[in-house]
């Protein structure tokens, strides 16, 4: 389906196939350390059982969430029109889509959580500010 490769298991597509994995990792960033194997069981037990902190497992809930139904989708698109997104493409969607949420369910008002934000907005696409209103824009450095 991404690589080329004919299995389309769930464990190969969430995440031993190097498209989604690469996907995931640029996804999750510096988040989640030492970075996680392409293991979808460890992916899980990581997120949901490890003593990371609350806010980071918020966030990474919501980034796999996110990033499991854009590959469900970017397969479907693949599959009916033949056009496909590379990886890096498909991840700007997803961080755009993993602001969104956090911006339309309130979750910056969690002052923790705007910081795990920050954090992953710095490390991803450069410099953000939060005005006094909540709104999260990028300042051109
Ligand atoms: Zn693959």
């Amino acid at each position: 389906m991404f690589c080329g490769e004919p299995e389309k298991s769930r464990n190969h597509l969430l995440f031993a196939c190097p498209y989604t994995y690469g996907l995931w990792l640029q996804i999750i960033g510096s988040l989640l350390r030492p970075t996680p194997s392409p293991d979808w069981a460890e992916i899980l037990a990581r997120i949901f059982h490890s003593a990371h902190d609350r806010l980071a497992s918020i966030f990474l809930r919501l980034a796999l969430q996110v990033t499991v139904y854009y590959i469900w989708r970017e397969c479907n698109e693949r599959r009916h029109t033949q056009r496909s997104r590379p990886a890096h493409r498909l991840a700007k969607v997803i961080e755009k889509t993993i602001k969104q949420r956090i911006m339309f369910t309130r979750y910056y008002e969690k002052r923790g959580l705007m910081e795990v934000m920050k954090r992953w907005f710095v490390a991803h696409m450069g410099f953000y500010a939060l005005s006094s209103n909540g709104v999260l824009s990028s300042t051109p450095l």
